[in-house]
């Protein structure tokens, strides 16, 4: 089974490469069409008889309870012949890939005015998202500032926003999110952003927000993978990886989040094969984007120390604690994280109902090596050190394609648990 299910990955990865793509050079998906399959008692059958479509693509690793499975228009036929227990998710990924595209104009002033609520309504463009953060500090600059912590592979900067109180920049323990590591979670980057301006532009009126930014410095970066961002919005909207390319091999990408250089070594959690969706590469921390991250985070640890990091990621609405490399350690104030990511939970459900399950990242969902989250728990010492899977839960009709409209709920919701957590902790 073990071989079978590699042999599958590497067909799925090579169907990608070979997908042709649309005039602009852009994969449409058009036609494609997705289903939440049912698992259970039968997840170990779904998985080999969906191998019978080579070129369908995966969208979860947490199969347990159901596989979302999108379906190229050629192979629907042989899919519907395996009369799988499921439910459509995408009519038409290509039609809700190219609403989701339809993004607003953003409009910058010379003054740097606070930007309008309005940036929730739709997604942007990767450069758009920079002037809204060089805006946002710009508008705040007495508790802000834009900070850069390295280049990725191609160039860009990897840049973050820094935010303090009444204590002065620097003064006070960290906290320390990261978003977008898998460029194809675009709602990642909208939620920072979203808790991101409701800190700045409440700080004054709001003396709970006051009390939060007096106590913390937010360290904040919104896009630790800016290639694959990229990527995702000129050629291939479900794209995962860094865009870092191998000596003898064909296929393109590292998954950043499993080249962190702590428990990298281990095999149960992570891809040698650079054509896999979740390569961990060559060697522990050999991405330049992790190198810059790994640079940073030390820094951080030898001024005031974390407090707490989350790597904001979608989808399946979980909170995971650590952690992935074993799914029977346990961090040594695992009771008080558990308590606390259900107290969050609680305070995220009052405003939509959206649950997100709760629990170990590994004994949760799956196995992850080289992660962030386990790095910053055992290296760096953080106090907590989670990661977020936003929406959709498995209750809704959508995967990393998530509409616009649910870009303000899912902002809302998330910063209301954050209230929460940061003056509870
Ligand atoms: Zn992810």
């Amino acid at each position: 089974m073990k071989s079978l299910l590699l042999s599958s990955l590497l067909f799925a990865s090579a169907a990608l490469g070979t997908r042709v793509p649309g005039a602009n050079g852009k994969i449409t998906y058009d036609g494609y069409k997705a289903f939440r399959i049912h698992t259970g008692e039968n997840e170990a059958l779904v998985k080999e008889l969906v191998e019978s479509l080579p070129e369908a693509i995966k969208f979860n690793m947490d199969t347990a309870e159901h596989l979302d499975l999108v379906v190229p228009p050629k192979e629907l036929k042989a899919f519907e012949a395996l009369n799988l227990d499921s439910v459509v998710i995408y009519e038409d990924l290509g039609a809700d890939i190219r609403a989701e595209g339809d993004f607003a104009t953003y409009e910058t002033t010379a003054a740097r005015a606070v930007p309008s609520l309005t940036w929730f309504n739709s997604y942007h463009a990767y450069a758009d998202h920079v002037t809204f953060f060089n805006d946002l500090a710009g508008a705040f600059p007495s508790n802000s500032e834009i900070f850069t912590v390295g280049q990725s592979l191609q160039g860009r900067d990897i840049f973050g926003i820094h935010l303090w109180g009444s204590g002065g920049k620097g003064s006070k323990p960290a906290v320390y999110f990261h978003g977008t590591v898998h460029a194809r979670e675009w709602i990642s980057a909208k939620v920072v952003e979203y808790v991101t301006y409701q800190l700045l532009v409440n700080y004054s009126t709001d003396a709970a927000v006051k009390a939060i930014l007096d106590k913390y410095d937010f360290y904040i970066l919104p896009f630790v993978n800016p290639d694959g961002f990229v990527y995702t919005q000129t050629t291939n909207r479900l794209w995962r990886k860094n865009r870092q390319t191998r000596s003898g091999s064909s296929c393109v990408g590292t998954d950043i989040n499993r080249n962190w250089p702590y428990k990298w070594e281990l095999t149960n959690g992570a891809s040698t094969n650079p054509c896999d969706e979740t390569y961990k590469g060559q060697a522990a921390g050999d991405t330049p984007e992790n190198k810059a991250l790994v640079a940073f985070t030390k820094t951080l640890v030898a001024s005031k120390g974390i407090k707490l990091y989350i790597d904001w990621h979608s989808y399946g609405n979980y909170i995971l604690t650590p952690y992935g490399y074993s799914c029977s350690a346990t961090p040594s104030n695992n009771a008080r994280q558990l308590e606390l990511a259900r107290g969050l939970n609680t305070r995220i459900q009052q405003s939509y109902g959206t649950r997100h399950t709760v629990g170990g990242a590994c004994s949760t969902l799956y196995a992850t090596t080289g992660d962030s989250t386990d790095y910053l728990t055992d290296v760096s010492k953080a106090e907590f050190a989670w990661t977020i899977e936003l929406r959709p839960g498995s209750g809704t009709s959508n995967g990393f394609v998530l509409p616009a409209a649910q870009i303000l709920p899912s902002g809302v919701e998330q910063w209301e648990g954050m209230k929460y957590l940061l003056a509870t902790m």
